[in-house]
Parts: structure tokens; sequence; C-alpha cells
């Protein structure tokens, strides 16, 4: 089931020519190197830091007075922040953070909305080389104190509100925290609280970045707890030339392109992508403070103008639910490109974006530990539907399969493994926190293990199979829940679906969905049997699943992955773990 390319290589379909128009020729000819050259590093060989790349080196030159940041306030009023500015507040960011003396490497967390203020403590940070954390706002005391003590928090960004809320109370648990800044506070509470607007306002706008190694540490990210609790990974600046390297050749930024990023900086693509690899290519970030409504979201597009948007399953499916065609209500001449990560990406979603909005998703993959895209559909590339993609040029890619405690590479196309990654591209992870013998578990020589399992046909695509802790074992079969999924998914009741095995005694586990109904279904014994057959006709009796429950909201990550661990607990009876990342 492969969909035509997006654009047709060669004719004149092209509304503008992609910047990886040949995959296989710059996948040949690729080099880091090359990609480092398309920087500038800091003046006077002085290493090289994020922010500089992506802020001063176009607001010292022709992007000076263009807009980086359009900010959309919850209200709908707009802000536009050009390089310049950007530059201005971020330096004066850097500067607040030496007033206080706040030294590289030690770590600045954020915890508030996407306001303006995030993007300068990102980005002030980064200048002033030490090591950013974003926050979900919606965090309560329990995981900001877990997260903030691991992460060794020295100074805490975050608003008046938040911090009466959340923060007050568990001031005296964390003792390296020095500072707490209150973006919104007219003047300090006390000598650790203080009033970040009137130190940035005494500030100065002009901050010259310290030397950065390119190893330095520059972000902590928690991943998304989907599987347990949530890991601190960290990232150096060197993460760079991958921010880069993608947002030229997946997320295909040119000049003068207006981007959104749905994603809250409180993950990492909120940060990767929704704050660095756009403003390194010097085009104007969408940021909106809101959060998800459909009629809203493409009211955004249209007015905004946007020509690329990189979104998430979880969002797509819910714009799936409309009763409209969004591409016959709004305005979407605008949109070159849509991208989508965090999860699997269901085949049905790739069509129903084709016709409902005129261009198909394209999805890609990746992971906090990656710091960036690793595998994906591009533009100039054939889309296979439930593919994850190809992989990045640079990236190396490879299915694994353990034998004896040993790691074998698998070299008979479609046969499932983990997926694993040839160590040494610039986003690694370099630590995991307060968890060194975690860290080492994921490598194997040379290669990374990532968790997930796939498999890989015969021309070089990857297909997701399952993280490796959701896989299924039934009467002898190994079952994927996203394929189980998937096929539910293509039925026309069904809005979602999640899949686990339950222990049997004689197949050792059965296969166990849970669906969302889409509106004027009804769930009862006729539809529940309906669905099994459907799936039993499409994936035959092995793998469909043998119990549906319906359910009106499946249990996901803030980020909107749904947590199967949760729904297996539920399901046993058994404790839930680690519920910090649940969307509440
Ligand atoms: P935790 O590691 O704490 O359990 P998590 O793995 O969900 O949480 P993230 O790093 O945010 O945390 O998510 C990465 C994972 O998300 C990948 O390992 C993969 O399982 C899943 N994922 C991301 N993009 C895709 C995709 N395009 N297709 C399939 N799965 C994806
Ligand atoms: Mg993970």
């Amino acid at each position: 089931m492969a969909l035509p390319p997006t654009l047709k290589k060669g004719t004149d379909s092209w509304k503008i020519k992609p910047n990886l128009y040949d995959y296989q020729t710059v996948s040949k000819n690729f080099s880091w190197k090359s990609v480092k050259s398309a920087l500038a590093g800091l003046p006077k060989g002085k290493g090289i830091n994020i922010a500089y790349e992506a802020v001063d080196r176009h607001a010292n030159a022709d992007l000076a007075h263009h807009t980086a940041i359009r900010w959309i306030s919850k209200k709908g009023e707009t802000q536009d922040i050009t390089y310049q500015e950007l530059k201005a507040q971020t330096n004066r960011f850097a500067n607040v953070l030496q007033q206080l003396k706040i030294k590289k490497g030690e770590a600045v967390f954020s915890m508030m909305g996407r306001i303006p203020e995030l993007y300068f403590t990102a980005l002030g940070t980064l200048k002033n080389t030490s090591i950013f954390c974003p926050l979900f706002s919606a965090f309560g005391p329990e995981p900001i104190l877990q997260r903030m003590g691991k992460g060794k928090a020295t100074v805490l960004v975050t608003t008046t509100k938040l911090y009466q809320r959340k923060i007050n109370n568990i001031l005296e648990q964390l003792p390296s925290l020095r500072y707490v800044l209150l973006t919104d506070a007219e003047k300090d509470l006390n000598e650790k609280v203080l009033s970040l607007s009137a130190l940035m306002e005494e500030a100065s706008h002009d901050f010259e970045i310290p030397p950065t190694d390119p190893n330095d540490p520059a972000l902590l990210h928690f991943t998304s707890g989907t599987t347990g609790m949530p890991k601190g990974a960290v990232h150096i600046h060197n993460a760079v030339l991958t921010h880069y390297m993608t947002g030229k050749y997946v997320l295909d930024f040119q000049e003068g392109d207006i981007f959104w990023c749905t994603a809250d900086p409180g993950w990492v693509t909120g940060t990767s992508y929704g704050i660095i690899s756009p403003l390194l290519h010097g085009v104007t970030n969408i940021v909106a403070e809101a959060e998800f409504d459909a009629i809203q979201w493409f009211e955004i597009l249209q007015r905004e103008k946007i020509n690329i948007w990189y979104t998430a399953p979880t969002a797509i499916r819910r714009l799936m639910r409309l009763e409209i065609k969004p591409k016959d209500v709004f305005d979407l001449s605008a949109l070159r490109l849509i991208h989508s990560v965090g999860e699997p990406l269901n085949p049905e979603a790739i069509l129903w974006a084709q016709d409902a909005l005129g261009m198909p998703i394209h999805d890609n993959w990746w992971q906090t530990e990656t710091g960036g895209i690793m595998i994906s559909n591009f533009p100039s590339v054939e889309i296979r539907p439930g593919s994850m993609g190809l992989p990045l040029p640079g990236i190396e890619v490879v299915i694994l399969k353990n034998n004896k405690e040993e790691w074998q590479e698998i070299d008979t196309p479609d046969t499932v493994g983990e997926l694993a990654l040839k160590v040494g591209w610039p986003s690694m992870f370099v630590a995991y926190l307060e968890e060194e013998e975690r860290y080492k578990k994921c490598f194997y020589g040379d290669w990374y293990l990532t968790g997930d399992l796939a498999k890989v046909d015969q021309d070089g695509y990857y297909w997701f199979v399952g993280r490796s802790k959701d896989i299924i074992k039934t009467s002898g079969h190994m079952v994927g829940p996203f394929e189980v999924e998937s096929a539910l998914m293509e039925h026309e009741a069904v809005a979602e679906a999640a899949v686990i095995g339950i222990p049997d005694e004689v197949a050792g586990e059965i296969v166990k969905a849970f669906v969302s109904l889409n509106k004027n279904y009804i769930w009862d014994e006729k539809l529940r049997l309906e669905l099994i057959g459907f799936c039993r006709k499409k994936l035959g009796a092995a793998v469909a699943p043998k119990v549906i429950d319906c359910i009106a909201n499946l249990p996901k990550t803030k980020s909107g992955k749904i947590m199967r661990r949760l729904l297996k607990a539920r399901e046993l009876g058994l404790p839930e773990g680690d519920t910090s990342t649940l969307e509440k």
C-alpha cells in the first residue's frame, strides 16, 4: 500500500524543491563535517554553542529584523519577536544568571506554559553554558520534586501562580535550589524568590558567550515515562549538528518558511524542534500558548499561512474525529509538509490526511535519548503508510537479534528484532542522570539499543512493531500492539485503540484490546463481536484480539502517548507504578 510521493521528483509539481532532493546521493555523500561547516561556531574559535547558532548568528546578519518567534497567546493576541530582540532578551537572561553566580554546568529548570519567557530562559541558559531542563507546567509537586532533585536544579523559572500552587511547599526539600525566578512578579518575594522581570530590566542586553566545548552538557530531558519511571537524558552542545541537519532534510526548512511544532517544550520534541531547529534555519517559529482545540488549530494553520507543521499521532487522531473535511473549510494552501512523531502513525491517519488535508502526513521516529530525528519519511521519497521511513543521512540503523546474550545483526528483510543505531551521532545522549548502569546497558559494542522492536523491508524502509516491553507472546506468536491497533483503527467505529497481553495458562498471553469510539457509535455486544470478526479477517485468528473492552479515554502521557503499561496494571490489579506523566 504505497502512496505516491507528496511531490514528484523532477516535475513541475514541486512547490519548492526540497533540500533532500535525492535521498540516495545525499546519504552517500553525507559527512558531519559538512554540516558543521554550515554553522558558524563561536567567534575566535571558542567552540560551538547551540544558542549562538540559533539566535546570534542570524541577529548579527541579514535576519536581524526577521521574526524569529511569533507568539499567539491564549486569547489569540500575537507578539512578534525578531532575531535581534531574541538576541537581546536571551543575553539579558544570561546576564541575570551571571549576576546570580549560576555557573557552567549548573541546571536551570523551567516550569511554565508556552510563553515568551520560556524561550528566553532556554536560550539564555544555553548562552550561559548552564544546563536547561524544561518541565511541563501541568506536573504536580511530586514529579517536580523528583526531577529537580535528580537534576540538582539551581534555578527554577516559573510563574507566580505555579510557584504558589506547587513550589512554595516543597522548597525546603530542594537543597540545591538557590533561586526561583518569577516571570510575572513585580517585586522579589524574598531573597530566594525573585522577580525575573525586574532582573531582566536591569540586565544588559550585551553578553559574550563563554567558550563552549562541543561536549559541554546543554540539555536535560526526562523521557515520557511511557514504559516506567522517566529517565533523565543529558545532551551536549554538539547536538546542534543533528538539530540543523534534520531541520534541513526532514522538516525541509527553506528561506521565509513559517513553521509550527505543536509539542510542548516539556518533552524533547518541543525543545529540539519547537525551539532550536527552526531558529537554526532562520525561519519563523510559531508558538501557540493554548492547548489543543481542533478548529482553532486549523484557524492557526490558515491565518498564519503555516508552511510546515510538526505534530503527533494523538492530535491527528483527534482531528480525524471532526465531521468536516478541513481542506474544504479552511485555506490550507500555504501548507507544504506535515510531519508526525511520538507514536506509531496508523496508515489510516495518512490516508485520512491525503483526503482531508490534501497531503499525506510524514511519520518520523526518534527518542529523547537520540536528541533528534533518526528515521523519517521525506517529501521526495515514496511513503509507505505504516512505515517510519528511511534512516537520516549520517545515521546507521540495524535490526539486531539476541542470541545467547550476544547481539547479532539480522540481514533477512522483514524479520523482527531490536532497533539499534550506530553510536556517534552528535545528539546521542551522554548519560542517564544517576543511572550509570542503566546507561551502559543501552549499548552493545558500537550499537545503541533503542528498546523498540522493528523490521526493515528489502527497500530499506523501517517498520515499527512495538516497544520490546509491550510485545505480546501468544501461542508461539509474537504480536506487536501497533499492528492490531492499526487494524482496529480501520473500522469506522474506532477512534483510538490500545492493545496489551494478559497472562493465560494455555496461550501464555492473550491479546486484549481497548477501544474508544467515534461519535454516534454505541458500545454493545454486537459491535464487540463485529470488531473481533473485523480483526480476524485482517490479521488472522492468532493475532486478532480475543477480548475487546471499550473505555471513553485511553490513559496517555502528557505528551500524548498511550500508556499500555497502565492499562495492563489496571487489568491485572497490579500497582500502577510511576504516573507522574499521566495526562489527567
Ligand atoms: P520512557 O522511555 O520513559 O518509557 P518514552 O519512550 O515514551 O518513555 P520518548 O523518548 O518521549 O519517551 O519516546 C520515544 C519512544 O516513542 C520511542 O522509543 C518509540 O517507542 C515511540 N515513538 C516515537 N516516534 C515513533 C514513531 N514514529 N513510530 C513508532 N513509535 C514511535
Ligand atoms: Mg523510551
